[in-house]
């Protein structure tokens, strides 16, 4: 595996079978990880209906993680019902620390992003305009276009604390 692509599902806080279709893993509120209907490894080659879409333009070798939440968000003062909890990013955020480990990913802007990255690095696939991840409950003060980068640091300690470093 290449790259991991982080999202938020748009949805409630809990996975339905229908996300399970376009996700390797997804994180509910209370951050336990659940395993999508396809494996990463099924991203290695996308045969139509056999791997996880959860990027269009970029699905070949990623890996699909999503926060489930952020239904109805607009903005930071219209958030919705479900705002992404701080348990929730933490555990996404610790549980791409162990993928980045398993697979030998560099933690780099190229290979860990999140939608909203991959979007606006390549406009002319169907992620531009995602805003996915765009703003993060916790940490309210972040710019969009810092949050990418807060999260390949937030991975970053939490690879050096997985490995004891
Ligand atoms: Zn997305």
């Amino acid at each position: 595996m290449k790259k991991i692509i982080i999202h938020w599902t748009a949805g409630n806080y809990f996975p339905s079978d229908y996300e399970k279709q376009f996700y390797h893993f997804l994180i509910d509120k209370d951050g336990n990880i659940f395993e999508g209907k396809f494996k990463p490894e099924n991203n290695l080659r996308c045969v139509k209906g056999h791997y996880a879409a959860h990027t269009g333009g970029g699905n070949t070798g990623s890996i699909g993680i999503a926060m489930c939440g952020m239904y109805g968000f607009k903005n930071k003062n219209c958030q919705g019902a479900y705002p992404i909890t701080a348990k929730q990013f933490e555990a996404t955020m610790e549980y791409c620390a162990k993928l980045a480990i398993k697979y030998r990913i560099p933690i780099a802007p190229e290979t860990v992003m999140t939608h909203y990255e991959f979007g606006k690095k390549h406009p002319e696939t169907t992620s531009a305009g995602k805003i996915d991840i765009t703003f993060i409950p916790s940490y309210p003060w972040l710019e969009k276009n810092d949050v990418g980068k807060f999260i390949r640091s937030k991975i970053k300690w939490y690879k050096e604390k997985l490995q004891g470093e």
